[in-house]
């Protein structure tokens, strides 16, 4: 039975439950662990307007100075000041300490789905990767042992300059799909520093394509990632998953030191029909206009009415993908980067203003690449497939 009601769809990730007063109902919803534990009550109400309502453990955070510091944090029962080495080298220390609490949590906030505990590796060689994979293996038998029955999903979280060499992504791709194919309902994606924007098509490529490899009955959400969300989604993903507006990019090295002092943040509104956060300044002199329900005909004014109009726009476009097969998804897709490319040399041209439509370029021929692809199969399975041939 599938998991989700319908795909793509977008997976809003909640602090609190602020976001349901006006009126929306999503397909699935998730928080962190450390924000469940620090509103029990906010976060009740959201699984109860949650089609599947997601954990996530962020056991990545134990091993990271300033996140595991953090009070919330704090209780969720994982092991304080730890030495590394000792959740490396010992496996049922990491039973006890990790796979146990997480999975324990997951269960006891209510989640649809459990999600395996997983740490941040930079690359495939850093050691965390190899002990990520044995996590998988650790908590599907304590999910078995447990006769907890719910769907297991992975998550792979990783540096970003993974996605440019073609043999480590075909790589990550047979170490998770391959190792544990019949145990796992899917996977969460994310990259660390990784900016859709200023990426190179390259990058961009590597993560459509890893996805896309990993898609193959399986469910792929990405994770922390901006309007190249709903970009990739239409090549075959169970869709994607972002705060409403803000925060929409892992990066790693806050956790382990928040940056200093206060960054003048300039106000901005997300325009769909250009794929992009605009200046409100901008804004305003393109007369830009939104018809979804927060916006009436205007343009949302203030923080609740930006991330209404972010919401509203976001599941419209999913909803409308969600009706089409994969070429018609893509089609959609290309279809309105080409017009948002036009759109915005037409407000450059007669605003003198400067809107970006290089990284638009950049999602067209990523799209045109992934038209094509389809899912390959493992030496093994081809091997099968050839004798059951010669039969
Ligand atoms: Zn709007």
């Amino acid at each position: 039975m599938a998991i989700f009601e319908k795909e793509p769809i977008f997976i809003p990730k909640l602090q609190d439950q602020k976001i349901f007063e006006a009126g929306f109902s999503f397909p699935a919803v998730l928080m962190d662990a450390s924000h469940v534990i620090w509103r029990p009550k906010a976060a009740k109400k959201v699984k109860e307007s949650a089609g599947v309502f997601i954990v996530d453990p962020s056991t990545h955070c134990m091993l990271f100075n300033e996140a595991k510091g953090k009070e919330n944090f704090k209780k969720l029962s994982y092991p304080a000041d730890v030495q590394p080495e000792k959740i490396y080298s010992d496996s049922s220390f990491r039973r006890e300490n990790v796979i146990i609490p997480a999975v324990d949590n997951q269960v006891k906030m209510g989640a649809d789905i459990i999600i395996a505990p997983y740490f941040f590796a930079m690359d495939t060689d850093d050691i965390k990767f190899g002990i990520n994979i044995s996590m998988i293996a650790e908590t599907i038998r304590y999910v078995e042992e447990k006769g907890i029955d719910k769907p297991i999903f992975v998550k792979i979280q990783i540096g970003n300059n993974v996605l440019c060499r073609p043999s480590i992504v075909n790589y990550i791709v047979d170490r998770y799909r391959d190792d544990f194919s019949d145990k796992i309902g899917g996977y969460f994606i994310s990259f660390d520093e990784l900016d859709c924007k200023n990426a190179t098509e390259d990058t961009l490529g590597g993560l459509a394509y890893m996805s896309f490899q990993l898609s193959e009955g399986k469910n792929v959400i990405i994770q922390r990632i901006g309007p190249f969300g709903e970009i990739i989604s239409s090549i075959g993903l169970t869709g994607f998953s972002s705060g409403l507006g803000d925060g929409e990019s892992l990066v790693v090295k806050n956790l382990e030191k928040s940056p200093q002092g206060w960054s003048n943040k300039v106000k901005k509104t997300y325009i769909p029909e250009v794929f992009d956060k605009v200046n409100d300044e901008i804004v305003k002199k393109i007369g830009y206009k939104c018809s979804c329900a927060a916006c009436q005909g205007s343009f949302p004014v203030g923080e609740q009415a930006k991330k209404q109009h972010f919401v509203h726009r976001k599941m419209e476009i999913m909803d409308a993908l969600s009706k089409l097969d994969r070429p018609q998804k893509i089609a959609l897709m290309e279809e309105k980067l080409t017009k948002a490319i036009k759109l915005a040399e037409t407000y450059n041209r007669k605003f003198a203003i400067d809107l970006k439509t290089i990284h638009l370029k950049r999602w067209l021929n990523v799209l045109q690449l992934a038209k094509n692809w389809s899912y390959e199969k493992d030496d093994d399975e081809l091997d099968k497939l050839l004798q059951d041939l010669e039969k």
